[in-house]
C-alpha cells in the first residue's frame, strides 16, 4: 500500500478464475473508487480505480485491463504479428472491445481492419469511460467495427486476413468458443498462405495446465506455433504473461532483429518511438523461452 495514502472504503476486488483452473493463488486490487458497474447480456462488468494501477476493467470478475499497464499488453499483441507478416494489408481482431489492439494496429499502414466483438455494450462503456484505451482508433476510415460471435464471423471469411488477433476474454462465458480447437481451424482458414495470428492466452504460472495443451492443438492446424511472452503486472498473479502466435508458412523466431527494425521504421515511421514497451528488440526477445517453457 502506498504510504500517507489514506482509502474511504477498505473494499478490494477478488478476481475470479475460470472453473476448474486456478487453484492456489489469487489477485486483490483494493477499489479507490467504484465508476460504473452492471450486467450486459453476456458478462457481468465493473470498472473502477485502484491505487497504483489506476483505471481497471473487469469482466465477469477477471481483470481485462488496467491504465497502469494495458499499453505493454496492447503493443506487444498488435506490433509482434503485424510486423511478423511481410506486408499485411487486411487485419482483423476478434474482441478487443476497449479498443486497446486498435489503437495499436492503426498505426500501420493496413488498408482494412475489422473488430468483432460481440458484445456493444462493452465497446460502448470502454469508448464512454476509458477513451484514452481507443484514443479516437473507433474514427479511423479504415475500420469496420462488428458486433457478432467472432466464431460464426470468421468462418464466413476464408483465406481474407493478413493477420488476426485473438483479443478475448478468458474461456468462460462467450470467450470460451474461442479456445476450441474448432475454431483454431476456422481461424487457418480465414488466414491467407502467410499470414499470422496471434491469441491471448495466460500467465506462465499455467505452462503445463494451459499453455502447453493450447500450442498442441494449434498446432493440428498451423506448422509453426510459438510462444510471445510478456511483463503484465496486473494480470494473474503478476507473473509473465504468454501469448501464442501461429502461421502456416511464417516462422516468427527466423526473423533478425535488423529486419524487424526496417519493417518497424518503414512502416510506422516516428509513430516507433513513441511506443512505450515494444522495441525490435524486445519484439525479437520476447519469441526467446527459457528451457522450462520451450515447446
Ligand atoms: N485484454 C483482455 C484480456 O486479456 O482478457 C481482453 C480485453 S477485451 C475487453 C475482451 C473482449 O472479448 C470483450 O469485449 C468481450 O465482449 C469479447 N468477446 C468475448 N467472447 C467473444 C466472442 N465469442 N466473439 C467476439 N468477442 C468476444
Amino acid at each position: 500500500m502506498q504510504r500517507g495514502v489514506t482509502f474511504k472504503t477498505d473494499e478490494w476486488f477478488i478476481e475470479n478464475s475460470f472453473p476448474g483452473v486456478r487453484r492456489c493463488k489469487t489477485d486483490a486490487f483494493r477499489i479507490q473508487k467504484k465508476i460504473l458497474s452492471g450486467k450486459t447480456k453476456y458478462q457481468e462488468y465493473l470498472i473502477f480505480e485502484s491505487p497504483g494501477f489506476g483505471k481497471i476493467l473487469a469482466l465477469d470478475r477477471i481483470i481485462q485491463l488496467s491504465q497502469s499497464d494495458e499499453f505493454i499488453y496492447h503493443e506487444m499483441i498488435a506490433h509482434v504479428p503485424l510486423l511478423t507478416h511481410s506486408d499485411p494489408k487486411r487485419f482483423l481482431v476478434v474482441g478487443g472491445g476497449d479498443g486497446g489492439v486498435l489503437r495499436e494496429s492503426v498505426k500501420h499502414p493496413l488498408k482494412e481492419l475489422y473488430m468483432v466483438d460481440i458484445d456493444k455494450e462493452v465497446v460502448a462503456m470502454a469508448r464512454k469511460y476509458l477513451p484514452f484505451i481507443s484514443n479516437g482508433a473507433f474514427n479511423d476510415s479504415r475500420v469496420n467495427l462488428l458486433f457478432a460471435n467472432g466464431k460464426t464471423f470468421i468462418k464466413e471469411h476464408k483465406n481474407y486476413f493478413d493477420c488476426i488477433v485473438i483479443d478475448s476474454t478468458d474461456p468462460v462465458g462467450p470467450g470460451k468458443a474461442l479456445f476450441e480447437a474448432s475454431f483454431y481451424r476456422d481461424v487457418a482458414k480465414s488466414l491467407t498462405k502467410d499470414g499470422v495470428a496471434i491469441f491471448q492466452l495466460g500467465p506462465f504460472l499455467d505452462f503445463n495446465l494451459i499453455i502447453k495443451g493450447t500450442a498442441k492443438k494449434l498446432k493440428r492446424f498451423f506448422r509453426y506455433v510459438n510462444l510471445e511472452r510478456l511483463a503484465m503486472p496486473s494480470y494473474s498473479c503478476g507473473c509473465e504473461y504468454c501469448f501464442i502466435l501461429a502461421s502456416k508458412t511464417v516462422d516468427p523466431t527466423k526473423l533478425s532483429v535488423s529486419v524487424i527494425r526496417g519493417r518497424a521504421r518503414k512502416r510506422l515511421g516516428s509513430k516507433l518511438d513513441a511506443l512505450k514497451y515494444y522495441t525490435p528488440e524486445v519484439h525479437h526477445a520476447s519469441l526467446v523461452m527459457p528451457k522450462l517453457w520451450q515447446l
